[in-house]
């Protein structure tokens, strides 16, 4: 029978649960493969934005043979009727597509389906992004996990890591049909810093050198930001290049390969803990922080304008805002320094900077990015007793001993060798670089910071 499959964050052919479903419904008929392009939303994003999708999208219709239905409309509703009128076209009855969990991509869903059914048609879900299924891991007395640990516990008693059809088979038994949309990928109207490598045999490929070059050292190398020990399959995990579960289904019990599915895994506890509570997205999770005394005005714009800029005079900071501005990435252990940074050192609220993250990070993704700043700020799932300020010039000397992450990133430190670069102001020529100096003293907004926490506790 002809199907329609609608691709949303699972730009991939291979063990793609819901993608298998369609071509099994199709059983050798017409299968009509489509993405929406809500054009008004497309051409707000930033540019790294908008080349990683267009990439990731002409990866997926080359490796279908140019026969991806793009359908771009001004809004997500006409780009929905126009799904339903080529279902009706082919005398399809359902639409399949995989489950979203986060609150935008349930709000599409909701829409896309109300669409559908003005024209008679079903939406199907099938699936999800996760190895583990948003809000099926629950403590004995059913009530939802807010600390990692225990979430852990559970849900790897819950990996199944049953596969999905390849590549090759949906290709060899599927016959995608042609529309007015096959193959017309969206364009865009922004530059990006850096040409964008995306697709699935890309994210594949980029697993398997993970493997042999970092996975079995990545215990003890992830957290160093000079060298690349991590797998940089962000990307691909945020447009569902690669399912988690193609990654899981690797590894084994050494400790490299261990502490690589926690890593995993806190993908997956953050997108529980967001659809728990789909408030938190942009909202607090510990409420109390809503009344915390945060910075406003002339001065704190400055400051947060030099935040974005790289220009904080904090080494460890500005080099990591300047990867995210040339590279549309960020070392986690950098994400946590600048996030850091921003609330417990500029006392500015977090949201501020997770928007600033998601306008600019290739593999944004709205559990990891809204709970990651969570967690740092010190408002979120963080079961630590103590409210953590990371020391940036500490943070530096420990995660990038010798300094060559921020020479890489700050030119006007490049005169300077070793450690020492994380403290340019211990140097006589520390500045000759034209290098910014420090527009606030860690040592006395790490103070404020705690005096403000301890406000907030007396109230
Ligand atoms: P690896 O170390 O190789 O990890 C493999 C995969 O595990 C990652 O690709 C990611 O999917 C997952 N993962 C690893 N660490 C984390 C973590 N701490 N939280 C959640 N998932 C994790 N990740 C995003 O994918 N999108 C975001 O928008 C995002 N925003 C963040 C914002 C802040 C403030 C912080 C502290 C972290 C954020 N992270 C985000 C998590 C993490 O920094 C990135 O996933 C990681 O740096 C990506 O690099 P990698 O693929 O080489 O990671």
């Amino acid at each position: 029978m002809n199907t329609v499959f609608w691709f949303r964050r699972d730009l991939r052919l291979g063990d793609n649960e819901a993608l298998t479903l369609a071509a099994t419904e199709a059983n050798g008929a017409k299968l009509a493969a489509c993405y929406l392009v809500d054009l008004s939303k497309f051409e707000r994003l930033e540019g790294i934005r908008q080349h990683s999708l267009v990439e990731s999208l002409r990866s997926l219709n080359d490796d279908m043979g140019l026969s991806l239905a793009v359908i771009q409309r001004t809004n997500l509703d006409e780009a929905a009727s126009r799904l339903g009128e080529i279902a009706l076209s082919l005398g399809a009855k359902t639409v399949i597509a995989s489950r979203a969990f986060d609150p935008e991509g349930v709000a599409e869903q909701n829409r896309v389906g109300l669409a559908l059914k003005e024209h008679g048609v079903f939406l199907k879900l099938v699936g999800s992004n996760y190895a583990v299924t948003p809000g099926s891991v629950s403590k004995p007395d059913g009530t939802p996990y807010r600390v990692y640990t225990p979430f852990y516990k559970a849900w790897v008693q819950l990996l199944e890591l049953k596969t999905f059809d390849s590549a090759e088979s949906v290709l060899k038994r599927t016959d995608f049909a042609v529309t007015n949309e096959s193959g017309q990928l969206p364009s865009a109207t922004k530059p990006s810093p850096i040409r964008v490598r995306a697709g699935e045999q890309f994210a594949l490929r980029t697993f398997d050198r993970f493997k042999r070059r970092a996975l079995n050292s990545y215990d003890e190398l992830r957290n160093r930001a000079d060298i690349s020990g991590t797998s940089h399959l962000s990307h691909a995990l945020a447009h569902g290049e690669i399912h988690p579960r193609t990654l899981l289904a690797e590894l084994d019990d050494t400790p490299g390969h261990e502490v690589f599915r926690k890593e995993i895994a806190w993908r997956e506890f953050y997108a529980d803990v967001l659809w728990h509570n789909p408030h938190t997205a942009d909202d607090y999770f510990e409420p109390r922080f809503a009344g915390m005394r945060y910075d406003s005005g002339p001065e704190a714009e400055r400051r947060f304008d030099a935040w974005k800029a790289g220009r904080t005079g904090y080494p460890m900071v500005d080099a990591g805002m300047r990867q995210l501005a040339e590279t549309g990435w960020m070392h986690n252990r950098l994400r946590m320094i600048v996030a850091s940074f921003l609330v417990k050192d500029l006392h500015l609220e977090w949201q501020r900077g997770a928007a600033w993250f998601e306008a600019n990070l290739s593999d944004f993704d709205p559990a990891s990015n809204s709970h990651g700043w969570q967690w740092t700020a010190g408002c979120g799932t963080d079961a630590s007793p103590y409210y953590r300020v990371f020391n940036p010039v500490m943070q530096g000397l420990k995660f990038d001993p010798n300094g060559d992450y921020v020479r890489k990133f700050i030119p006007e430190l490049g005169h300077i060798k070793g450690a020492a670069v994380h403290e340019p102001w211990n140097l006589l020529d520390g500045y000759a670089g034209g290098y910014a100096e420090p527009i606030v003293d860690h040592a006395r907004e790490r103070e404020e910071s705690l005096v403000r926490l301890e406000e907030l506790k007396q109230r």
